[in-house]
């Protein structure tokens, strides 16, 4: 079963159900993370981050969120978990 895209404004995110999935396995990595280490980036490097979602034409200024993978970049940034390749290779 699959879900219809979800849309705001004129941007489109994807479907819940992929949405769920994405924020399931960054729960799930941070926990393992964690469980070794700090699961968070500096903060010059969420300044890094997301410089590179400001500029990024995935994100989405009125809610700040990623159109990609739907999530809240200013939360996302902080995490080592499931990093978007655009800011390993910007
Ligand atoms: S998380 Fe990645 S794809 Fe999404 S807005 Fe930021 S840089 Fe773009």
């Amino acid at each position: 079963m699959s879900f219809p895209v979800v849309r705001y404004g004129k941007l489109t995110y994807p479907p819940l159900s992929r949405q769920m999935m994405e924020l399931g396995k960054t729960i799930v990595e941070t926990i393992r993370i964690a469980a070794v280490g700090t699961p968070f980036v500096p903060q010059d490097e969420v300044d890094r981050r997301l410089a590179i979602c400001e500029g990024c034409d995935e994100w989405d200024a009125d809610t700040m969120r990623c159109t990609r993978c739907g999530c809240w970049t200013k939360k996302k940034a902080h995490l080592a978990a499931r990093p978007c390749e655009r800011w390993i290779t910007p």
